[in-house]
């Protein structure tokens, strides 16, 4: 039977969407299987399109991006609506993305940096006419509705989408693994001792040897193994783009406790080599953190 599919995007770059598309002739594997009911990415839908779909009809709904609108939040829950099961697709989705990293200001902190602060503004001012409106912040999609399930990445590599697809498909479940991007990684590795951390283009990386051993924040120790360990691969450190593997609860807090354990540095010293803590050890997940949560919840307490 072939199964009615909608892909949906919310706040995002739409990079989840173009990795899908880069599968080229592997579509042709699963397209046959599939009757693409809204795809605003390739073909022109519109919201009203989704909304006349009955609802609990599609079969697979997959919701790419968060919730920086509130057109983002009434297309979250119509495509809710609308499916029989939902799959958080690419790390926007799953924990908030990179765009959760502005939940550490208020909205009009944002808004006045990006609209009447920026270097490259002159005549600035805060645009509302024909706009949806912002949310106060950026929820994480899994804490406003129910997900079947999760395919984090940023974006989720094309074979893993259609991993995600082809089970889907034959009925069978998508469950993550609990091993590391280390798992994946086929560099030597040795007990840490780390000195001094190097920026990426400092110093000489020995492409046998794991790079945080050689004082690169490679996060790979601490991010779920599903993209094949593609950067430590060719000598890039993992920046942790596709979250933690589902047995640790804040990906941030395991690095930055990691980091206690294995780094000889002072604390002058890692607040030197870590100007944008936050940036670095939550770059797609700081909306999913503890700190994020507890920062929401105290901002709600003084509104009241
Ligand atoms: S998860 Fe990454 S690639 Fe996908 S939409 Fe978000 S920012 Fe883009
Ligand atoms: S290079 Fe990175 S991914 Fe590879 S073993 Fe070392 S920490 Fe893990
Ligand atoms: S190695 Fe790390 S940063 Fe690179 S794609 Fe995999 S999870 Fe993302």
């Amino acid at each position: 039977m072939v199964k009615r599919i909608a892909l949906a995007q919310l706040s995002s770059c739409w990079g989840c969407d173009q990795s899908l598309v880069d599968l080229h002739l592997k579509l042709l594997d699963v397209l046959p299987a599939l009757d693409i009911v809204y795809w605003p990415a390739v073909v022109d839908y519109k919201m009203a399109d989704l909304e006349a779909i009955p609802n609990h009809s599609i079969h697979f709904g997959f919701v790419e991006g968060s919730c920086r609108t509130k057109e983002d939040l009434h297309l979250l829950r119509l495509m809710r609506q609308k499916s029989k099961l939902l799959v958080a697709w690419g790390s926007c989705s799953a924990y908030g993305g990179v765009q959760g990293l502005g939940n550490q200001w208020e909205l009009n902190d944002l808004l006045e940096r990006k609209f009447l602060k920026a270097d490259t503004i002159t005549e600035g001012r805060i645009p509302e006419e024909n706009l949806p409106g912002f949310t106060e912040h950026v929820t994480p999609n899994p804490d406003i509705v129910d997900f079947e399930v999760i395919l984090p990445g940023c974006p989720p590599t094309s074979e893993n989408t259609a991993e995600a697809l082809t089970a889907l498909i034959s009925g069978k479940p998508y469950d993550l693994p609990d091993k590391t991007v280390c798992d994946q990684c086929p560099k030597e590795r040795k007990e840490k001792k780390i000195k001094k951390f190097f920026r990426t283009h400092e110093g000489h990386i020995d492409p046998n040897k794991c790079l945080l051993d050689q004082g690169y924040l490679c996060l790979g120790f601490a991010t779920i193994g599903l993209c094949g360990a593609q950067c430590p691969t060719v000598n890039t450190p993992c920046k942790g783009c596709f979250g933690p593997p589902p047995n640790i609860k804040d990906h941030g807090a395991k690095i930055i406790s990691a980091l206690g354990a294995i780094a000889d540095m002072t604390p002058e010293e890692l607040e030197r080599a870590f100007p944008d803590p936050i940036g670095s050890f939550y770059f797609t997940d700081y909306a999913s953190s503890y700190l994020s949560r507890i920062r929401g919840k105290q901002r709600s307490r003084k509104k009241k």
